[in-house]
């Protein structure tokens, strides 16, 4: 049995054995009216994926496929459908599947917000079907989570735009990256080279911000106009009360010293984290928050209609992420989530050759 009965997918079997996930064939939740049914052909690798099959964000309902950077396309739609999807379109799912689209948050385009939002993978829909992610053959996810993929995209580069680019973006378009704005990014990862591809992008002026200078030439490729070490002497001097605003997307608070970046923002700046990093976190000190009249926030995946805005600008701008790809499998699959895990990746795996595993 398979498509449309069942689908097949790579699944971590347990916290213990994460490094090797295993072909599985499963039942998906029914069929919704407001549903589209996409074969997978391409799914970036997520921190996220790594975090939840490891367990070190909590429980995990096992076994799980993972992948929220899901790219594919569209094999069956529900006659309720009103976002035009039609068979065969290219379409993108990033990491929500789900949100009741009508409270106070969803009717303002917060629909990340939402109380009810659920999971692309390891939620739990009604009736107890737990969503599964796009290591797999095919996803099926409501109308408002699926996206069509501008034609100028590449297959294998809109993918990881779907959770990490989609996470670097929303905070810069939400908080005024624009020309005339200078703008800091913390923390050159999968997601801090997506905040300098798309911070350019927006026209605002972009410094990199990193402990050595290991990632200078990197940063410098991807067009940042500045690139600050944080291991130097003094390095805040030359630099205070002059950003607008600064991303933080470093996956570690560790010796992380809050308020040497604080002191960086203009009256009013404002320091947003994307990241949901292990470990004791930030100390705030309001005297030294007091000085510039600073704001510290954070900030979580993408609205739709933020997507759909990013998308866009990515195929009109040409904007190119650094991406390797590898083929789907239970060696891809596994290669990936180590990778991931061991930070060897510069600066985003996405999977690929799905027809050559599911057939
Ligand atoms: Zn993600
Ligand atoms: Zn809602």
């Amino acid at each position: 049995m398979v498509y449309p009965n069942t689908f097949q997918g790579f699944a971590v079997q347990s916290a213990n054995t994460w490094t090797r996930p295993v072909r599985t064939e499963y039942t998906p939740r029914p069929f919704e009216d407001t549903d589209v049914d996409i074969r997978v052909v391409a799914c970036g690798v997520c921190g996220s994926d790594v975090h939840t099959v490891t367990g070190g964000w909590g429980a995990c309902p096992y076994p799980l496929v993972v992948g929220h950077e899901i790219v594919g396309n569209v094999v069956r739609v529900g006659y309720k459908i009103t976002t035009g999807l039609k068979l065969g379109d290219r379409v993108g799912v990033g990491a929500q599947a789900f949100a009741c689209l009508q409270c106070k948050q969803c009717k303002s385009d917060n629909e990340v917000y939402c109380k009810h939002q659920l999971d692309t993978y390891g939620a739990t829909f009604p009736g107890g079907f737990v969503s599964q992610g796009g290591y797999a053959s095919h996803v099926r996810v409501h109308e408002y989570f699926v996206f069509p993929i501008p034609d100028g995209l590449e297959t294998a580069s809109a993918a990881p735009m779907l959770c990490a680019g989609a996470t670097a973006f929303s905070p810069l378009y939400r908080n005024g990256a624009c020309p005339g704005k200078k703008v800091g990014v913390v923390g050159i990862g999968g997601i801090g080279h997506f905040a300098i591809l798309f911070g350019k992008a927006l026209g605002a002026e972009i410094w990199a911000i990193s402990r050595s200078n290991a990632k200078r030439e990197d940063a410098l490729k991807l067009g940042v106009d500045g690139y600050i070490a944080t291991q130097e002497k003094d390095w805040t001097a030359p630099h205070t009360m002059t950003f607008d605003l600064i991303i933080n997307c470093a996956n570690s608070s560790k010796n992380f010293n809050l308020d040497d970046y604080l002191s960086l923002l203009d009256v009013n700046g404002k320091f947003v984290n994307v990241g949901l990093p292990e470990g004791d976190g930030f100390t705030i000190r309001p005297f030294n928050m007091m000085r510039n009249a600073a704001f510290f926030g954070f900030s979580h995946i993408a609205s739709r209609k933020e997507i759909l805005y990013m998308l866009n600008l990515a195929a009109e701008k040409g904007i190119k992420p650094w991406v390797e790809t590898l083929p789907v499998g239970e060696e891809g699959c596994s290669t990936a989530l180590r990778r991931c895990h061991e930070n060897d990746v510069r600066y985003r795996l996405t999977l690929v050759d799905y027809e050559n595993a599911f057939d």
